[in-house]
């Protein structure tokens, strides 16, 4: 295999999308081009690199570590997320794009991949399985929020779990996993981490939660206060002014942890000291969905404090009672997803450099289409024999495509005119020196072969 060449181009950071204008102007020749929905984007070819290697990266960390690759529809009831996420949460509450399917059943995009695989772990009985069963995902992500720069209304995600173990060292491996594939694909990190315990000693604290804001309460947005009464754990999670005032001094929920909580949360962290996995504890640290216990942590980009908003790389955590939930039977497990948008802005951002294609190693120029028809058949010919080629057969004149292999930097190029289309013959130019040789066209995969294997 030839060594993947890096192509650093010229990528601008992606931007969100306009937002569409409400009511389409007629133009006046004939209708306006469709536009893109607000919150939604192409990726073009030009970031295509990164996401390659994004994709690349993820799915050797996979093997590496031994994870089953899983794909749940992106279409599902809608009640799934209801009950895995939460009623209370604001991905259920306002973001879900739930509708009615032409039969009349309540489905939704997908807002996230936890539960479509904790469904698919009950459906197909896994848990018949050797445990712990481990899983990855990649694929889009539905989200009605608000667009801006790294969020947008579909989004994707690749996503690690294991269902079917409570041990500490499964909550580590998965945060290890996490840095590790931002850290292979050239973006330091820091963690943050906290335990949110068990639903039941959750309570306490709680209680204790909204007595602390409950004298605040005048101050709170609509949001907050609506949070304090439904969901209070979510109130920690707010980025309003007057609840991060009040946060220094708001009670730990790790105060209130029973000691079963308190040693996983103490072991997982002892883990990752020994792999030397830097963290920061944030006492205030919760997720959006309801399903999460003990573990709970958010993966950012290192020097990024997490106060600017969309920045979290990857986040993820223990969700002891999700598949119970969900009827199957009382399964702990645990997960993380990678935001991949975020990653491949970093990415841009940092000016690492994507996947890219092979170089080419012999280009194709033809001279009329007698030759076109040759080139046509040779070029499968070359493909087939294992050797990375390009063309421009779009191009007509001998001297642009002799610029667009200089440009590619093909070692060699083939050329094909009138006279060797007759003849059965090739000429062969080393792109360096200039120099062409005349070639039997019935052997010039195999001489080619030589020469490469020569100036190797
Ligand atoms: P945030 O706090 O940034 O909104 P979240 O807690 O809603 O994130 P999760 O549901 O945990 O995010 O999803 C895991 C990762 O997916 C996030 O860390 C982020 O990188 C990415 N992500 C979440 N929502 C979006 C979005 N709307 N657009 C792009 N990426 C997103
Ligand atoms: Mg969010």
């Amino acid at each position: 295999m030839p060594a993947r060449k890096d192509q650093p181009k010229k990528i601008k950071a992606p931007v969100p999308a306009k937002e569409a204008p409400k009511e389409a102007v007629p133009a006046k020749k004939g209708k306006p081009a469709p536009e893109l929905l607000r919150g939604f984007r192409d990726i073009l070819p030009e970031e295509q690199s990164r996401w390659q290697s994004v994709r690349d990266v993820v799915r050797a960390m996979a093997d590496a570590y031994s994870f089953d690759r899983i794909d749940t529809p992106v279409l599902e009831r809608s009640d799934l997320f209801l009950r895995a996420v939460g009623k209370q949460t604001d991905i259920v509450e306002k973001e879900m794009y739930v509708f009615e399917d032409p039969a009349g059943d309540s489905v939704a995009l997908r807002p996230e991949g936890t539960a479509g695989v904790a469904r698919a772990y009950i459906n197909h009985g896994m848990v018949n399985l050797p445990q712990p069963v481990k899983l990855w995902y990649e694929g889009p992500m539905f989200r009605h929020e608000r667009p801006q720069a790294g969020r947008y209304r579909q989004f994707h995600q690749a996503g690690f779990e294991v269902l079917g173990s409570t041990e500490a060292i499964i909550d580590a491996q998965l945060l290890m996993i996490a840095v590790q594939t931002l850290k292979e694909l050239g973006l330091p990190t820091t963690v943050q981490v906290n335990s949110i315990g068990t639903p039941e000693t959750r309570q306490a604290y709680l209680a204790e939660l909204v007595n602390f804001f409950r004298p605040h309460r005048s101050k709170l947005s609509e949001d907050d206060k609506h949070r304090l009464q439904k969901n209070p754990l979510r109130i920690l999670d707010s980025k309003d002014v007057a609840v991060q005032e009040l946060l220094p001094n708001a009670p730990q929920i790790v105060d209130w942890l029973d000691e079963p909580s308190k040693n996983h949360f103490m072991k997982v962290l002892e883990f990752l000291d020994e792999v030397e996995i830097p963290y920061v504890l944030n006492p205030h640290l919760v997720r959006g969905l309801d399903y999460y216990t003990h573990t709970v942590f958010e993966v950012y980009e290192a020097g990024d404090t997490g106060e600017r908003a969309q920045s979290a790389l990857a986040a993820g955590g223990r969700y002891d009672g999700l598949v119970e939930q969900l009827s199957g039977r009382p399964t702990p497990a645990c997960g993380f997803a990678i935001g991949m948008e975020r990653v491949v802005r970093a990415l841009i951002e940092r000016n690492v450099p994507g996947a890219g294609r092979p170089r080419p190693q012999v280009f194709f120029a033809q001279l009329g289409d007698a030759a076109r028809r040759v080139g046509l058949k040779l070029y499968e010919q070359f493909r087939q024999g294992g050797i990375a080629v390009a063309e421009a057969f779009g191009k007509n004149a001998l001297k642009s495509q002799l610029e667009a292999a200089n440009k590619l930097g093909a070692p060699f190029t083939i050329i094909i005119g009138q006279k060797e289309v007759l003849d059965g013959t090739v000429i062969v130019r080393d792109m360096d020196s200039g120099a062409q040789e005349i070639a039997d066209r019935g052997k010039i995969v195999s001489i080619l072969k030589k020469k490469l294997a020569e100036e190797a």
